[in-house]
């Protein structure tokens, strides 16, 4: 299922992961989701990020963990993912990724293209286009 919709300011991003947050809180599987979140830099990745956080109740700060890769949100049920700077998908064995992967944890993946065919398929792609003013969003749910 493949939808579309515009973004027009960061409130509206905010709002958009509060969807996202109940989406994704419903998924069924035997583990968690993964969802690729794909966009050039300052697109809107982190911002939509922080607004399913917040949704699920977590009031700190929302970085993109550029430096680490991995950001956990344990009492959320989260990872957040970000492999911008990655150079060597052995970075991604030292982390643990199949492991990672498979927890019962909602995944969040800011960059997934550079981690190559080592990530599974998505179970959601969001894909942030930038636009005069706002964004455009294609949201592809594979089930
Ligand atoms: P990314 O993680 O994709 O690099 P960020 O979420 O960190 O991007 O940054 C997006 C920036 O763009 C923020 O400063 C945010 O305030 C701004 N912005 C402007 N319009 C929008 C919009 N419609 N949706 C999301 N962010 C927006
Ligand atoms: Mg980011």
């Amino acid at each position: 299922m493949v939808t579309e919709r515009q973004i027009r300011d960061e409130q509206e991003m905010l709002d958009f992961g509060a969807e996202m947050a109940r989406l994704l809180g419903s998924f069924n599987g035997e583990r968690g989701p993964v969802v690729y979140l794909q966009g050039d830099l300052g697109a809107g990745k982190t911002t939509l990020v922080r607004g399913i956080l917040r949704s699920i109740g977590y009031q700190g700060s929302v970085k993109s963990p550029t430096y680490t890769l991995l950001e956990p949100y344990a009492d959320e049920g989260v990872y957040h993912f970000d492999f911008y700077r990655i150079v060597e998908h052995e970075e991604l064995e030292f982390i643990g990724i199949d492991e990672l992967m498979d927890a019962p944890f909602i995944k969040l993946i800011e960059w997934p293209e550079m981690a190559g065919d080592r990530l599974p398929a998505p179970d959601m792609r969001i894909q942030i286009h930038i636009e005069d003013s706002g964004r455009r969003v294609v949201c592809e749910y594979a089930h």
